[in-house]
């Protein structure tokens, strides 16, 4: 994973209009489409550039099977997507390649036919195939799929170069980037955000933007704020080069690839995402019960380490000494080495030509999830100047920039290309 080399002399501005915490695609590209309105930000990164989620990830870009809420944000986000290389003028591996998802059962069908009426409000090119269009289009697979949901205009982009991309653009054009620099909390007057502490100093600042990823939910609890928010483990293999399937990136219950620009295939199981169960479950369960009963078929409930690591790890801590934050660098949880076996099997056996490949990395991310599986891009009401860019429930790298531009949006008070509604944090709330 690539390294940002930062702002370094490791020396903070005294102020900044915007702190951002987190440089994963969201912080990145918020800092990006900040930046480019004139606006003066620190990107304050606890660990290195990308090294959670926004690495780890599947690298599907993808509008189909979206909740409702999120369609005029992908759509934006696609846009970018199309454009990010030549604007930026660095490589982040987007291809508009088309994604598939496979359907072996009837229930699966219903519930494509009901996305394809999402799809007809916004005119994306989604479209239901036939069995003959799959064999067409997957030639040798043999999986007895039914039909399945198909969109050329989604496509997928490399984890490994995008968000560090955007982030070095960022810092070219002036934000200043500290990584190895973990956000400990803010503080505030007239109650309202006044500076935010880091393990290298104090900037003082009137706004701040935590695009913290799994560990907002920590953050906001420092302050009193309460951020429903769960994490769930995904592991993740790579291959190394492999004859060319397809260059669609593919979704089947059973296992789940995208071609990579090496050659090779990031894969995973379609359905088997472990849930490790934490003192925060105990806390949220009552707002995440009806997604456990949603996704219990792909959930595998965990009870480990975890939950008193958890339950060790401080809510409140003072700014003037060592936070969490600096404990965990870079959240790195071991894969599920049954998980990928299952995954691997699964790909050599649905698609033959795979057969002989070989595997070469594994490694999982926490991903972090809302009661509601849609992301939080909202002003705290409870504290003026703090706003969040979270929670995106393990689809948030293809909306990457679209949602970043979307904060920048919020916090320059620019008319929003969306709707804000539905990401606002009081639906959580709501009788
Ligand atoms: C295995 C897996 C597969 C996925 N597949 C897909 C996919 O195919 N398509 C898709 O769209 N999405 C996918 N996702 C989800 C996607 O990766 C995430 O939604 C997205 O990357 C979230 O970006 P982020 O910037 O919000 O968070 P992150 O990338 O997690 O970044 C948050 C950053 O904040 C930093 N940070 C936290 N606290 C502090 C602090 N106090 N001070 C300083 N820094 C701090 C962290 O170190 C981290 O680098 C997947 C995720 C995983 C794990």
């Amino acid at each position: 994973m690539t390294n940002i080399q930062a702002s370094d002399d490791r020396k903070l501005p005294a102020r900044a209009d915007v702190v951002i915490i987190g440089a994963g695609i969201v912080g990145a590209a918020a800092a990006y489409y900040l930046v480019k309105q004139g606006v003066s930000v620190v990107l304050c990164e606890k660990g290195r550039v990308g090294g959670e989620q926004s690495s780890r990830n599947w690298g599907f870009v993808r509008q189909q099977g979206r909740d409702p809420a999120e369609i005029p944000m992908i759509i934006e986000s696609l846009k970018l997507w199309r454009g990010l290389s030549a604007e930026i003028g660095e490589d982040v591996g987007f291809k508009q390649s088309g994604v598939f998802y496979l359907a072996d059962d009837e229930e699966q069908v219903a519930a494509y036919e009901d996305w394809l009426e999402h799809a007809k409000q916004y005119q994306i090119d989604t479209r239901l195939m036939s069995r003959r269009d799959i064999d067409q289009r997957l030639p040798g697979a043999t999986g007895h799929w039914i039909a399945a949901l198909h969109t050329p205009s989604d496509g997928r982009a490399e984890p490994s170069l995008a968000a560090p991309a955007l982030a070095r653009v960022a810092g070219r054009l002036g934000v200043k980037i500290f990584t190895q620099c973990a956000v400990r909390g803010m503080e505030t007057e007239a109650g309202r955000v006044s500076s935010v502490v880091t393990e290298l100093g104090r900037i003082r600042t009137d706004t701040v933007l935590c695009a913290a990823g799994a560990w907002s939910s920590l953050f906001c609890a420092r302050h009193g704020i309460i951020l429903p928010q769960l994490k769930v483990r995904s592991s993740v293999l790579r291959t190394g080069p492999a004859p060319l399937v397809t260059e669609h990136a593919i979704w089947t219950r059973d296992v789940a690839f995208r071609r990579r620009r090496d050659g090779g295939y990031t894969v995973a199981h379609g359905a088997a995402t472990e849930a490790p169960i934490v003192p925060d479950t105990l806390r949220w369960m009552s707002k995440f019960m009806p997604a456990f009963k949603a996704e219990r078929q792909r959930l595998r409930l965990r009870l480990d380490h975890r939950f008193y690591t958890e339950l060790m790890t401080p809510r409140r801590w003072n700014l003037d000494g060592p936070s969490p934050f600096e404990e965990t660098r870079v959240m790195n949880p071991m894969p599920s080495q049954k998980i990928l076996g299952e995954a691997a099997a699964n790909l050599r056996r649905l698609f033959p030509q795979l057969k002989d490949v070989e595997i070469v990395e594994t490694w999982a991310g926490m991903i972090d999830v809302t009661p509601d599986a849609v992301p939080v891009i909202a002003a705290v009401a409870e504290l003026p100047g703090f706003h969040l860019a979270t929670g995106f429930s393990g689809h948030g790298f293809g909306i990457g920039p679209g949602a970043g531009k979307l904060a920048a949006e919020m916090l320059t008070g620019a008319p929003s290309t969306v709707d804000m509604t539905p990401f606002c944090l009081e639906r959580f709330f709501e009788k």
